[in-house]
Order: C-alpha cells, then structure tokens, then sequence
C-alpha cells in the first residue's frame, strides 16, 4: 500500500486542516512522506469568474489570486509553516502545488519567476478552469453553459490539459478527467480526446495520478477506466492521490483504487521515493 500522498490542501487556501493536523495523521497512518499541494490559481480575470462569488461564500476564496505577486506571498507564508515542521518530524515533506495552467506569454512569464521565488519541489499541473468567450468556467459552471457550448468547453478543456501536458511544467497530472465531476465528458465521443491526450502524456514524460477523492460520489477514481487502460497500455507512471482537503481523508480509498488499477492493467504504481528508482523527481527546471 502507498505510504505518501503528493496530493494535499491545507486550512489558509481550501482545505480544513493545518500543515501541523495532517502531518500528525500522516505519522499515525505510518507514512514516509507527505506532500501538500495548494491551489496556484493565478489570472486576472479569476475574480470575475463565475465562480469565485461561491469561492467567497465558502470561504475558500483564498486559493484565487489576480496577480502572481498575491500567489507568491501566500505560498511563502505556507512554505515557512513547512521548513518549521521540516524540523519536528521524521517523516519527508514536500513543497508542491497544484497549478491551473493558463497558456499565455504572461502566465509563463510570472509562473517561472513565481518558481524562483518558491522553489517548489514538485508541480501538479491541472486545468480547473476553461476560458470561453471571456468567461472564464470552473468545472462546475460547465453544466450550467448551454448545451451547444457545453460541447467547445469540454473540447477547449482537453486542449487546456494537453497544453499544460506539453508546457513540461509538471511533475504529474490532476484528476484528468475533472469535469465527469459534473456528469459530464463520460461518451464515446470524448474517446479520442482522451487519446490524443495520453499520447502527449507519453512523449512528455509527465506522470498521471490516480485520484482517490471521486469515490464518495461514484464508485470509481479519477481518470475513469477506460483512460486508465490507455495509460496501461502506454506504460505511463500513475501513482495514487487523496486529494485530501482533510486529515481524515489522507489515504482514503488507496486500497479500492490500487484494486482498480490493478483491473484495468496497472501492474505497478509509481513510488518516486523507491530507492531504485534513480530518475529525477524533482522537475522544476523548464525543458
Ligand atoms: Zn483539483
Ligand atoms: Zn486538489
């Protein structure tokens, strides 16, 4: 069983518990490692979104910033909490952060100097929001497009991943198909996509999560079964994630989803801290 979730979110962006909360659950379930990766969700137009006014009713308006300047100064405050708890604790951890890509000269410009900053040791890439007639949807707010237009988003969606798939950013990708999340994208149409998608995945190098958080709605993870056959097939590294918004979700359902995987021709899941394993994890340096 997996002893290390790279997939976390903490109290000060959308999680409910602290760094020192999940850690001390971390050392009860026996874990090596223990990675938190908060939102960087940097545009400006993120706070005209439609969903940022349901962000701020939540009160997880927080993972949000229009500037890069705003991000960084959250993270440095995060990442301070962590060098504290370095000290305390036998158990490795990981500064990450799970990134919505957005494919401008500008994005790429502050992300990399927000990188110099930081200096991470690992990046989520995912694509939580799609950028439509500038509108700029979350995954939630596609069930809410007409359904004409529902169609492009899904279709601009996947574009989004195969874009943040080839930016060569990212260390592995998020719950690539998120937006089943709402009911959708689950159609043979959506197979070529999703093919198209794993292909890129393939020659980048980038890894795939399988994540474990979708089983209290359905019964299965993200990607769905059928793209974690495509995956077995190309032989890309999937490794398991939590997405753990809470210390009682760390490792949640890793034992239904290794089963899973294991159905659907993953023989082995990736453990980057395998000491045989000698490529480098850490991928902060852009190609
Ligand atoms: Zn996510
Ligand atoms: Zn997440």
């Amino acid at each position: 069983m997996q002893k290390f979730s790279l997939h976390t979110h903490t109290t000060g962006f959308d999680g409910r518990n602290t760094e020192e909360e999940m850690l001390t659950r971390a050392e009860e379930l026996g874990w090596t490692h223990i990675g938190f990766s908060n939102h960087f969700i940097v545009h400006p137009e993120i706070k005209n979104a439609p969903m940022y006014k349901y962000a701020v009713k939540g009160g997880y308006d927080n993972i949000y910033s229009s500037t890069f300047d705003e991000a960084v100064e959250k993270f440095a405050a995060h990442y301070q909490k962590i060098d504290e708890l370095r000290r305390k604790t036998d158990i490795k951890i990981l500064k990450g952060m799970e990134v919505d890509y957005f494919a401008s000269k500008e994005w790429r410009e502050g992300f990399s100097q927000a990188l110099a900053e930081l200096k991470p040791d690992y990046l989520i890439g995912s694509a939580h929001f799609v950028e439509h007639k500038g509108v700029l949807y979350n995954s939630h707010d596609l069930k809410t497009a007409p359904a004409i237009e529902q169609n492009q988003l899904l279709h601009r969606y996947w574009q989004n991943e195969r874009a943040a798939v080839q930016s060569g950013l990212f260390t592995f990708m998020a719950h690539l198909d998120l937006m089943k999340k709402v009911g959708l994208g689950q159609s043979e149409e959506w197979v070529e996509d999703e093919q198209n998608t794993v292909r890129l995945i393939k020659e980048s190098g980038v890894k795939v999560e399988l994540n474990t958080s979708y089983f209290k709605f359905g019964n299965e993870p993200y990607p769905s079964p059928r793209i974690m056959k495509m995956l077995a097939d190309a032989n890309i590294p999937v490794l398991m994630s939590d997405d753990a918004h809470a210390a009682d979700q760390l490792g949640k359902y890793f034992d239904q989803a290794e089963t899973m995987a294991k159905d659907n021709g993953i023989k082995t899941l990736f453990n980057p801290f395998e000491k045989r394993l000698t490529m480098p994890f850490n991928n902060q340096t852009e190609r």
